[in-house]
């Protein structure tokens, strides 16, 4: 479940450090389980919810009880998250994400799981990556259980829509677009194109459990790793902190690079506070990676 929102750090949470070092030797180690949260796309031009420029100040993401409940509402979801997928459609893999896919390339990591919708580690050329929370790529119908492409929906949205220029205050991590209801005006909706059913994109909205195989296969990862690296989550969701807590629990050693503290400093055996793109671009120098190893080549 994604419900809880709020959190506030503790003052007693262990500080963060500028030492890599027990990165760099968990690397060094291999079976490294990766799990990412917004912050290593807010470089790519993806805002964090919180943190410095935060949006969930201003920002209430569309939960699935008032998605499911209301018309209205999908209205004005599927207004906004048209309008975010263009942003998001712009959006490049950056340092981070690069780094990922190249301690994967060399072995060093037993898996990745992340938080984000972005789809930016595949582009960075990582395979195998489980997301948690699904992805804004794909569409579901929530009567006949189809799935389709993204693109195929804008498509649809962009005929039955032409026009639809509004101007966004800002994007949020999930992809939606911050407008006004006169923005979203008489926004046209499209149902299924099999069943006229409801369709939702393949995420998971806040209030929504992560379906329960994919959390399985996610317990059998943390199960299997040596380490578990989180790289930019504040870990506020327990969808993302249970795993924390299972390794911690099993004696798995964690490791935190995130900036502010997280609600998993308390399990983790250390929290680099430096930015992800210089503190991963960091590790690839220390690692021994080569820098022009870091693009995929095909
Ligand atoms: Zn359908």
């Amino acid at each position: 479940m994604r419900p809880t929102l709020s959190w506030t750090p503790d003052e007693d949470l262990p500080p963060g450090t500028t030492d890599l070092g027990p990165v760099a030797d968990a690397l060094g180690a291999g079976g490294v389980l990766v799990l990412t949260g917004a912050g290593i796309s807010t470089e790519s031009g993806i805002p964090d919810y919180r943190g410095q420029g935060g949006s969930l100040s201003r920002h209430t993401p569309m939960t699935y009880q008032d998605f499911t409940g209301s018309a209205r509402a999908r209205r004005r979801y599927w207004a906004r998250s048209h309008l975010g997928w263009r942003t998001f459609g712009r959006a490049r893999p950056n340092a981070g994400h690069r780094a990922v896919a190249a301690f994967a390339r060399h072995g060093l990591l037993s898996g990745v799981i992340t938080q984000n919708v972005d789809g930016l580690h595949q582009a960075a050329g990582s395979d195998g990556v489980v997301e948690l929370h699904g992805s804004l790529d794909r569409v579901v119908c929530l009567s006949c259980g189809t799935y389709s492409p993204r693109r195929e929906l804008a498509r649809r949205l962009e005929e039955a829509n032409p026009g639809f220029e509004p101007v966004a205050a800002g994007i949020n991590p999930d992809g939606d677009a911050d407008l006004t209801d006169e923005q979203v005006g008489d926004f046209r909706v499209m149902p299924c194109a099999h069943c006229g059913g409801i369709l939702k994109p393949d995420v998971v909205f806040f209030g929504e459990a992560v379906p329960p195989p994919r959390v399985e296969h996610c317990r059998a990862l943390v199960g299997e790793a040596v380490s578990l690296l989180v790289l930019g989550s504040s870990l506020t969701v327990m969808s993302g902190l249970r795993f924390v807590r299972q390794a911690a629990q099993a004696g798995t050693p964690v490791l935190i690079i995130n900036r502010d503290p997280t609600r998993g400093d308390r399990n983790a055996l250390t929290r680099v506070a430096l930015p992800l793109g210089a503190a991963l671009t960091a590790l690839t120098a220390r690692l021994g990676i080569p820098a022009d190893d870091q693009e995929r080549s095909d």
